[in-house]
């Protein structure tokens, strides 16, 4: 056995391990990037990314088959070994990036299941069995799909996101269990392909966590295009008939028995903690299966840090890329700590929703007296040009010092508006600071500008309404109808 010495080394190579090697490398340290599958993770090759190049190819479907309106007809149809050939393609593309950044910073990157043997020793089980030893690890493990009894993912009749990224054919009718991110986005690009669709979610409303209000223009946009929902709805039992599925659904106590061709289970994601000798390194893990860690991203062994999924909510790529950069900073002498401000979530449903910040609730359990300013998309050229009108700007200012608290976009781009709102947040800046800043006409930012100008009772495409109450006041600019 080859044992190797590493000034640091990470296991995972999604986007939180793959850019703390990067930055480790970058910062002078001799680095190993282990990883028994492809660089990327999840992320890279069958999560955001290929969800993504599905999505925007089904939007594109949708929107030419609706745009007879703009006087643009004709048949659309799609060739799903083509569509998935582009998917499948953009994913190399990306991957193959990574191993050439990897390599390009000089990192060596290592093939094979990792597993602690001690605090600085760790044991790779891949083409070759090699023993790495260092004074840093990083771990970046990830997290998997949940399971649930009686829908174990079988690739054939029950997928996990795995499978439905995959592509393999549109059902007739797909039944998704758990209307959160992924059930919505995946749900949302089949529903758009032919398939009819059913959602059975369990809690009273979809995208829990999500603005209500937000989630209320995402629900129509569901009816809109014929998706059945149920809520407070579990997933009993999943028979298979004579060729077909049957899921036995209970509603309020009441049983329904829903047949459909797929069914796609998205209850969430579960951390990789598990078969990592976290034991034997003296790492301490929490009650759900993450992994506890400070603000400088030290587990309770403090050489060996933990980021990304495994180390606790939000479930973001975004997250564990910056806790990537962090905890390389940290090993390598700097003063970084976990400081964010502002940690933008983006969910891809037709219309996409983001927010970054407080929302109004937020804001007034920490004892701010909230202003909320809004901006329908209704009323806003570009968003009337490209035909895409449904949802809204929203942002919470504190009322006494005017400080941007958060924002809430639903409707076209959101995923790409939150950006400035993050901005924005992140430099501390007041609402007047975005209301002054001259934003380029038409394009859709100017509804983050306008609902700013909202909050401050100063819109000038709709009409300022005086606040209604003092708690909970809502200037909502509407646009004259
Ligand atoms: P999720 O937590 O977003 O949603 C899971 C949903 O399933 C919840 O609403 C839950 O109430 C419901 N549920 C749980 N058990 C159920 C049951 N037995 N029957 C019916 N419903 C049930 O999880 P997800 O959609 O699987 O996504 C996994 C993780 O990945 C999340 O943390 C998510 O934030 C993250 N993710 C983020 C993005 C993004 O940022 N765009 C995209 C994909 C995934």
């Amino acid at each position: 056995m080859t044992t190797k010495r590493f000034d640091a080394v990470v296991i995972g190579g999604g986007p939180g391990g793959y850019v703390a090697a990067i930055r480790l490398a970058q910062l002078g340290k001799k680095t190993a990037l282990v990883d028994r599958e492809a660089l990327g993770g999840v992320c890279l090759n069958w999560g955001c990314i290929p969800s993504k190049a599905l999505i925007a190819a089904a939007n594109l479907v949708e929107d030419l088959r609706g745009a007879a309106e703009r006087g643009i007809t004709g048949e659309v149809r799609v060739d799903l070994d083509r569509l998935r050939a582009f998917k499948n393609e953009v994913v190399k593309k990306l991957v193959g990036g990574v191993g050439l950044l990897e390599k390009g910073n000089g990192v060596e990157v290592l093939k094979g299941t990792a597993r602690f043997l001690g605090p600085s020793s760790l044991e790779v089980e891949g083409p070759e069995k090699l023993v790495l030893e260092a004074p840093a690890f990083v771990l970046a493990t990830g997290a998997r799909p949940v399971e649930i009894r009686g829908f174990e993912f079988d690739g054939r009749d029950v997928w996990s996101a795995k499978e439905a990224v995959d592509l393999p054919e549109v059902p007739r009718r797909l039944l998704v269990i758990g209307g959160g991110v992924i059930g919505l986005e995946l749900g949302t690009v089949y529903a758009k392909l032919g398939s009819k669709l059913t959602v059975v979610e369990a809690l009273p409303d979809l995208l829990t966590g999500s603005d209500p209000e937000a989630v209320r223009v995402v629900k129509k946009g569901l009816r809109q295009r014929g998706v059945t929902v149920h809520l407070s709805a579990a997933a009993r039992k999943l028979e298979r008939t004579g060729g077909e599925l049957v899921v036995h659904v209970e509603v309020e106590g009441k049983a329904e028995l829903i047949p459909c061709d797929k069914v796609l289970v998205a209850v969430g994601f579960r951390p990789n903690h598990e078969q990592l000798g976290l034991e034997q390194a003296g790492v301490k893990v929490g009650p759900k299966g993450f992994v506890e860690v400070n603000e400088r991203l030290q587990t309770s062994t403090p050489s060996i840090y933990c980021i990304g999924d495994l180390a606790g909510p939000p479930l973001l790529a975004h997250k564990a890329s910056k806790e990537g950069e962090i905890a390389a900073e940290v090993i390598a002498g700097r003063k970084s700590v976990r400081d964010w401000v502002a940690m933008p979530a983006a969910i891809f449903t037709d219309p996409e929703v983001a927010g970054v910040g407080l929302s109004e609730a937020e804001a007034r359990a920490q004892g701010y007296d909230p202003v909320v300013g809004k901006f329908a998309f209704s009323a806003l050229g570009r968003a009337l040009a490209i035909g895409h009108t449904e949802g809204f700007a929203k942002v919470v200012m504190d009322r006494s010092s005017k400080l941007l608290l958060g924002a809430t976009f639903v409707g076209p781009e959101a995923s790409d508006l939150v950006a400035e709102a993050a901005l924005a947040l992140e430099m501390g800046a007041y609402v007047e600071d975005v209301a002054l800043t001259v934003h380029a006409h038409p394009t859709l930012p100017e509804a983050f500008m306008e609902a700013c100008k909202a909050a401050l009772g100063e819109a000038i495409h709709a009409l300022n309404r005086p606040e209604r109450t003092r708690k909970g006041a809502s200037n909502d600019a509407a646009a004259p109808a």
